[in-house]
């Protein structure tokens, strides 16, 4: 019998892919040059030089190390690169046999959560939040709690994170910098999260899991991101290259879960079960050897940093509310009508895309992706002025 759940799931129609089919539509009718895809988080900076100069060194080195299984968590090589990246950035204590390579953050998310949780277990997200969470946490028969974060600069609301977390709950996920918002999560508040779950994890007599998903870690532009699991040792970390390197479609990142919290062995034994029942052994290998010898590479942010600013400036001068955003290369916007579905619909009339947000979990804005060409702000200015205007 076919499984309905995931029938249903499989059908159910994603707005930030519909919007982005849209658009591929759209362009073919119109001409690309007059469709403004602020949609998805496709990055537009191309691959660093020395990825792809190391991928075609690779290319002539035996099948079996570029094409063989390795083990399932992932090559020697590269979780010790891993452990001594975090080690030199954040000083993190990070060992090598707690880190196990996944095809990207998503498959990271999805051990991590199957590792943590028992049915019935509740996993609080922030709101807004990445869709997918609550797609996991249901596949793993748990029940997804939405904690709004405090209005206006998305930061976590620690008295709402407490009212929240029960017993029941075992995992609370974090992403800073943070899709949709672009709000990168201050040390002070990352604080406040490690000492309200270490009062929780005492009072209910188990550790409430941070679960920190940080594929765009890399992305910020005026300071470094504080590191979550600096403040909170029963942290798993889900990261990805996708953002930072420009490598979406390479399905390449990995779960760490921090060597600090003393039942790391047993997380990682976990998370090497749900890796087996899920089916993600064995990330990627050519990529685990490109990540071997490029994890220190540093990301380009020169085009969403210029798109960043070209996106803010040109909204302010129009009137627009957003947020600043500190990291990521989303803009979220305050939509000129309680209902951001309508106000999308609006915007699409225009041939602006923008993504409701409905889709993340709250009510009364738009994410915009600035992962584009500059010239395509340029050009979407025309269109968020006749939006502006037809609100007048
Ligand atoms: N988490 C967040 C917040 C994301 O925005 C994304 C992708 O957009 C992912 C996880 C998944 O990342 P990956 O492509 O590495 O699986």
């Amino acid at each position: 019998m076919i499984n309905p759940r995931m029938l249903e799931l499989g059908k159910a129609p994603s707005t930030i892919r519909e919007l982005f089919a849209y658009g591929q539509r759209r362009k073919q009718e119109v001409g690309a040059h007059h469709v403004f895809d602020l949609s998805i988080g496709n990055p537009s900076t191309p691959t660093p030089a020395a990825v792809t100069e190391r991928m075609r060194q690779l290319l002539s080195q035996p099948a079996e190390t570029i094409h063989g299984y390795t083990n399932a968590p992932g090559t020697a090589e590269v979780r010790a690169a891993v452990a001594r990246n975090l080690n030199e950035r954040f000083d993190a204590g990070a060992l090598p046999q707690h880190v196990y390579m996944t095809c990207g953050a998503y498959a990271a998310l999805a051990v991590a959560l199957r590792a943590l949780t028992v049915p019935g277990d509740q996993v609080v997200v922030n709101a807004p939040y990445f869709p997918e969470y609550r797609v996991l946490a249901e596949a793993a028969d748990a029940q997804l709690v939405e904690v709004p974060t405090v209005p206006d600069t998305f930061q976590l609301d620690l008295a709402a994170l407490d009212a929240a977390i029960g017993p029941r709950t075992s995992v609370v996920i974090v992403n800073s910098p943070n899709n949709p918002a672009g709000a990168v999560y201050t040390a002070d508040v990352l604080q406040g999260l490690g000492d309200l779950l270490r009062r929780k994890s005492a009072a209910f007599g188990h550790p409430v899991f941070l679960l920190s998903d940080e594929p765009y870690r890399e992305l910020s532009y005026d300071a470094p991101v504080p590191f979550p699991a600096n403040f909170y040792d029963h942290t798993v970390v889900c990261y990805s290259w996708a953002k930072s390197l420009s490598l979406p479609g390479e399905r390449i990142g990995y779960a760490y879960a921090s060597s600090r919290m003393d039942c790391a062995d047993e997380v990682m034994a976990a998370i090497a079960g749900a890796g087996r029942a899920l089916g993600f052994v064995n990330a990627p290998v050519l990529f685990q050897r490109v990540m071997e010898t490029c994890i220190d590479c540093p990301p380009d942010l020169s085009d969403y940093a210029r798109n960043r600013t070209l996106l803010t400036e040109g909204l302010a001068r129009l009137g627009y509310e957003f947020v600043h955003p500190d990291g990521a290369f989303y803009l979220w916007v305050r939509a000129l009508e309680p209902d951001a579905e309508a106000f999308s619909a609006r915007a699409r009339e225009l041939d602006l895309l923008i993504v409701p947000s409905n889709s993340f979990g709250c009510e009364g804005w738009v994410r915009c992706s600035y992962c584009v060409s500059s010239a395509v702000i340029e050009r979407s200015m025309a269109a968020w002025e006749a939006l502006k205007r037809s609100y007048e």
